[in-house]
């Protein structure tokens, strides 16, 4: 069966030290848990390797937030799939609002970042979710089933099975607006339906579907307690040790 999931994205924050500090305080508070769900934290690239080194990869899961659509090369600035996992990292968050909003990130180089990372080992959590307009026009499902057909339907069952998902409604991250559990629970049934239409029943079960969007320790045992829930990618409330543990002990 599917597992249950609590990942952090750090996004750009933190600098070195202050981010291996947060990495020990939540490797530390983890320790004295034995908590219901897989934990993760991603992390900014430079911090991937003094990260491995203070947590316990045992209990806490390490990704990166991104990686380039391309293995090598001449491309200044970009981290490949290869330079992530030779950190320790196991995990690499794909497709995030952010990154298709500010940086461009189509279904087609997402596919090619797909690729490299199981060539290299590592578990997308891929990111879909719609804008507000689009929630308001009432075609807020159609988009979150383009975004999963054109950037993952064409893996084979094997390889998609490898897969994590994040439902983010754009318009609920970092605004402080969740969706309710029922919007959730609605959208994650869809995804879902939709995972069973390609792969069949059994795929679909064992897939994770974590919700993203102003997750905080108040509102994550509603959000989790819906069947479809399974789990949640945290950006604001991962960067105080706390709250993360807060929405890991929600489970
Ligand atoms: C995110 O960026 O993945 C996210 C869910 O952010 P926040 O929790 O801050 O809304």
């Amino acid at each position: 069966m599917r597992k249950n999931i609590v990942a952090g994205n750090w996004k750009m924050n933190t600098t070195v030290p202050e981010g291996v500090t947060l990495a020990k305080e939540v490797n530390e508070k983890l320790a004295a848990i034995t908590p219901k769900c897989d934990v993760i934290i991603c992390v900014p690239f430079t911090h991937l390797c003094p990260v491995n080194e203070v947590i316990n990869s045992e209990k806490l899961g390490l990704g990166a937030e991104n990686c380039a659509d391309h293995a090598k090369g001449a491309y200044t600035g970009e981290v490949s799939a290869a330079m992530v996992a030779s950190t320790g990292a196991t995990y690499v968050i794909l497709g995030h609002s952010e990154r298709r909003q500010y940086y461009g990130e189509t279904s087609e180089t997402l596919k090619e970042k797909v690729a490299l990372a199981f060539e290299n080992g590592l578990t997308p959590i891929f990111c879909i979710g719609e804008v507000l307009e689009e929630r308001e026009n009432g075609t807020a499902f159609d988009v979150v089933k383009k975004q999963i057909v054109d950037a993952l339907f064409h893996l084979s069952a094997e390889d998609f099975s490898k897969i994590i998902l994040a439902y983010e409604p754009v318009w609920a991250i970092g605004t402080g607006k969740t969706a309710t559990d029922d919007q959730a629970e609605e959208m994650h049934a869809f995804i879902r339906g939709v995972i069973a239409e390609k792969y069949g029943q059994e795929v679909a079960d064992n897939t994770s579907i974590l919700y993203g969007g102003s997750c905080k320790p108040g509102n994550a045992k509603a959000l989790f307690a819906k069947p479809n829930v399974d789990g949640g990618l945290i950006g604001g409330a991962a960067l105080d040790a706390e709250s993360f543990m807060g929405i890991v002990t929600a489970f």
